[in-house]
């Protein structure tokens, strides 16, 4: 399968091109050139199948041209090791739980699979791949820990010093093997512009192959799908509809979702839920679409002012305001109506949300207010201690700490110290 820019349908590459370039050449995102559905018989017996058999299926077609079917299969193997539950809430609401994996974030699935992929690509290859990275928190853990020990493949991540939690910075600082990290003196937004500025620095890019690790690269969006059909797997004997609703910041997962749908799973409508950075939902009321400046909140994973993968979504509905709102609603929320759900889910339900999959849960009540019948699936994308202070702040009790996480915090933190790009530069040169 090729992969044409959504800026120029003529540009087509590989799957492995595309990873590797991440984005096109015109600055377009990368889309596959066709979504073929999976025979029915795949959903009808989707029950007897096992997460990886289900993944192998779906992810096959976008990705058999460049990676033989046993590498494929252990790549799957290498990313999913962790389950996926569906969790009862409360009547016709339920969430799914995707954050049992080794840095408790959804991202742990795309990084993974993206970090195999660029493995199996560089096998034979005289020149590494750089993986450079600014995070904001939550990504650069889950890349961290996804490239972790991949031959081939060398992983510099910028974070803004003391502007993420403690548990954050561990997971980032005490890898170690191929995993760098870059402790920059300034704010997320000074991180970003050096990456940016490193990718278009001819004096790297000629001595080294420079490679991005966002959900714009289709390596890390498509995989999102997966956990999709997990859920439809564990709620299929509900025998209702179902919808999703999805928090949402850069909007690659719920996109991820769709293709899911396009792939011909069962879906009623899917809800994007935000926080106060809500160019979607007032894009949905008006079909104007009115890029802002981010916010910051207390789902701060979702600050995003202009989501880089809502084109993908426009797109997979040919571009048509009235056909997306038959399939999307999305809804906006505040810091002060997340917290009053944490609350009230909490004492109603013992159920402890973070604040990301309460704004989720928020979306979700709101569609259901005028469709009571479907059975609703919020996803919960992180574990409430990854965001510990508003979880204590909110509900007076600190949720035991995992033991995934209790092993990090024991390490030793381990960074470069940099203040200027001239820096980033020289370590890259010499690195
Ligand atoms: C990244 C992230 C999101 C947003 O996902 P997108 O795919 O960018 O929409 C939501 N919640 C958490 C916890 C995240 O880390």
């Amino acid at each position: 399968m090729k992969f044409y820019s959504l800026n120029n349908q003529n540009i087509k590459v590989s799957f492995k091109d595309a990873v590797i370039a991440g984005i096109a050449p015109d600055k377009g995102l990368y889309f596959p050139e066709s979504i073929t559905p999976l025979p029915s018989d795949f959903f009808e017996n989707i029950e007897e199948l096992s997460n990886q058999e289900i993944a192998f299926q779906a992810i096959h077609q976008f990705v058999n041209e460049d990676i033989p079917d046993e590498a494929l299969k252990e790549i799957i193997a290498n990313t999913l090791d962790f389950d996926f539950p569906v969790v009862d809430i409360e009547e016709s609401v339920a969430t799914l739980e995707l954050f049992h994996g080794p840095t408790m974030a959804f991202k742990d699935v795309g990084a993974r699979f993206m970090a195999n992929c660029l493995g199996n690509f560089s096998q034979g290859e005289k020149q590494d791949v750089t993986v450079l990275v600014a995070t904001s928190g939550d990504t650069g853990g889950a890349v961290a820990n996804g490239f972790l020990g991949v031959d081939g493949v060398k992983v510099v991540i910028l974070y803004p010093s003391g502007k993420v939690s403690e548990i954050q910075e561990k997971q980032l600082t005490t890898l170690g093997q191929n995993i760098e990290a870059m402790e920059v003196d300034g704010v997320f937004d000074d991180c970003q512009r050096m990456v940016k500025t490193a990718f278009l620095d001819s004096e790297i890019t000629d001595h080294k192959k420079l490679t991005s690790a966002n959900s714009i690269n289709v390596a890390r969006w498509l995989p999102q799908l997966f956990y999709f059909l997990f859920a439809y797997k564990q709620s299929k004997s509900k025998g209702k509809e179902i919808i999703f609703s999805v928090p949402s910041g850069n909007f690659g997962n719920i996109c991820a979702g769709m293709v899911a749908q396009k792939l011909g799973m069962p879906v009623k409508h899917f809800v994007a839920s935000t926080n106060v950075n809500d160019v979607v939902p007032k894009f949905m009321k008006n079909g104007i679409y009115e890029p802002m400046a981010s916010i910051a909140t207390i789902s701060n994973a979702m600050d995003v002012g202009d989501p880089s993968n809502f084109v993908r979504i426009r797109h997979l509905h040919q571009d048509n305001l009235e056909t997306l709102q038959q399939h999307l609603s999305s809804y906006s929320f505040t810091d002060e109506a997340t917290k009053a759900t944490m609350k009230e889910v909490y004492s109603k339900t013992g159920y402890v949300m973070d604040p990301h999959g309460a704004v989720g849960y928020l979306g979700l009540k709101e569609y259901q207010k005028n469709h009571s019948n479907a059975y609703g699936i919020f996803l919960e994308t992180a574990h409430p201690v990854k965001f510990l202070d508003v979880v204590e702040d909110t509900l007076g009790l600190s949720p035991e700490i995992p033991p995934q996480i209790l092993k990090v915090m024991d390490q030793e933190k381990k960074s470069h110290q940099i203040a200027s790009y001239e820096e980033l530069k020289q370590y890259l040169l010499k690195n």
